[in-house]
């Protein structure tokens, strides 16, 4: 494939870092193990994007991203070691395993790391409406996560798309900071599950429910989402909103192992004993394997069991002490960036009349994982291109006029202003903007 290869082998790798990986990572190093955890692109997995958990045993409510920060530090403390990389290949047809990573640092190095046993916990991918303007206003008006983007919308007017408990949650959390939130229902009443909260969003008086209801097209003016196109129990008529927030399930990620496993007609992966996937050694847990339940507790839960079936395993093909050949953790070299935090809107607009050299600016909030993910990889490029690019970052929730003067409406966003001060190109999301940073290392 073209990767640097690792010599050792792993005993046991854990592909993804939500809750079901994080869960096998704690039992695995608790037995001795320091597994490799292959974060992906959200550490702390999908949870993360919730802003209350009321239904993790022994937290009576929880911020998402709290509680699996909690659990990523005891995996760490138990001996796991988190890497920053995502699984862009497998090769499962010969033993040792051979799983393909790439480094999500801004290098993009890849690597083929060796394992004898792997737990696969890489979770789903929301859906999308396939709508004309979806793609245009993603980020621009469009998302999937009003944890992330919801304090953009303040006293604006949005709609959430979609009838179970993700969207009643995401309305909820909507309702305390937009104007008026509509539900857009495809069928005639919702599916939630969660009857407390149902109850509670019905009568909160900013939410309205439009049932048979689908969405036909999102517009915009060209730089930001001005409506929609709806079509109600047959009729069409447009209105106007300023946010469209998509929760209409997901689709598990599984296409990597389409050859090597057997997976169910919506693409799940199929087991056949307990957590053990159709090839011995190999094991998967939470939502990949789940199209029902889809819960944080479940994916935990599949995630114990995995760890000690996989020991099992390891133990039974290598010996009891097998474990003891896993290396101990390399910490990598510190870096010394400099990236700016801004304050008020007059130091940036100081930065931007006096630099003489670009100027890059990551808008962030403390509460949002995915800028969270890109806030390493921005702070190793500050040191990196240190004299010939600027790097600064606000916190939306902090300057927040400056975040609406330049129009963010989902985080993380990145902004590049050449040595005049204009902007010459932006970027929404951890991937466009890993490729934004990876660009300026070539253009400088
Ligand atoms: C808005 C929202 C609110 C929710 N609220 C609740 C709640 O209150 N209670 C509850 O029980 N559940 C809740 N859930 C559901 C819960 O988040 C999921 O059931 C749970 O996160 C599933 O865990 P998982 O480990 O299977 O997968 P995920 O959490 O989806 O994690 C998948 C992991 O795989 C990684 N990954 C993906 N592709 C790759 C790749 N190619 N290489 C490496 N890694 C990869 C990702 O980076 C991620 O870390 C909520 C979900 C959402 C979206």
């Amino acid at each position: 494939m073209g990767a640097a290869e690792v010599a050792r082998t792993e005993p046991i790798v854990i592909l993804g870092g939500g809750i079901g990986a994080l869960t096998s990572a704690i039992y695995l190093g608790r037995a001795g193990f320091s597994p490799l955890v292959i974060e992906g692109r959200l550490p702390g997995g999908l949870l993360t994007q919730s802003h209350l958990v009321q239904n993790w045993p022994g937290e009576m409510e929880i911020n998402g991203l709290e509680l699996t920060e909690k659990i990523r530090a005891q995996a760490e403390a138990n001996g796991a070691q988190l890497i920053s990389a995502e699984v862009i290949g497998v090769d499962f047809s010969k033993r040792p395993l051979i799983i393909t990573t790439r480094s999500l640092d801004g290098s993009e190095e890849t690597l083929n790391i060796r394992a004898e046993s792997c737990i696969i916990a890489m979770g789903t991918e929301p859906n999308y409406l396939h709508v004309p303007g979806e793609k245009e206003f993603w980020g621009k008006g469009v998302t999937n996560c009003a944890v992330c983007d919801g304090s953009l919308y303040k006293d604006q007017v949005v709609g959430v798309v979609g009838g179970g408990d993700a969207a009643v949650l995401e309305a909820l959390y909507l309702s305390n900071i937009a104007r008026k939130v509509y539900v857009f229902v495809r069928k005639g009443s919702l599916r939630a599950v969660e009857e407390k909260r149902v109850a509670f969003l019905k009568q909160t008086p900013n939410v309205e429910f439009l049932y048979n209801t689908t969405v036909e097209e999102i517009q915009g003016d060209g730089n930001q989402v001005t409506g929609v196109l709806l079509k109600e129990a047959g009729k069409k008529r447009e209105l106007a909103l300023d946010g469209v927030f998509l929760a209409i399930g997901s689709t598990p990620n599984s296409k990597l192992f389409q050859k090597a496993l057997k997976l169910d007609s919506k693409g799940y992966i199929v087991r056949t004993k307990d957590q053990q996937t159709s090839l011995k050694g190999v094991y998967a847990v939470g939502d990949i394997v789940d199209p029902i339940y889809k819960q944080a507790i479940s994916a935990a839960g599949d995630g114990a069991k995995a760890a000690l079936q996989a020991q099992d395993y390891i133990s039974e093909k290598l010996g009891p002490m097998a474990h003891v050949t896993s290396p101990p953790k390399q910490e990598k070299a510190p870096v010394s960036h400099e990236v700016i935090e801004i304050v008020s809107v007059e130091q940036f607009e100081e930065e931007l009349a006096n630099s003489s050299i670009p100027i890059a600016v990551d808008f962030y909030a403390t509460w949002c994982g995915p800028c969270k993910r890109i806030a390493p990889t921005f702070a190793a490029s500050a040191d990196t291109l240190a004299g010939k690019v600027r790097f600064l970052k606000v916190n939306v929730d902090r300057v927040t006029p400056l975040s609406n003067s330049y129009n963010v409406r989902a985080m993380p966003t990145m902004i590049l202003f050449d040595a005049s001060g204009a902007e010459t190109e932006r970027g929404v999301g951890p991937v466009p903007i890993t490729q934004m940073l990876k660009q300026l290392h070539v253009d400088q």
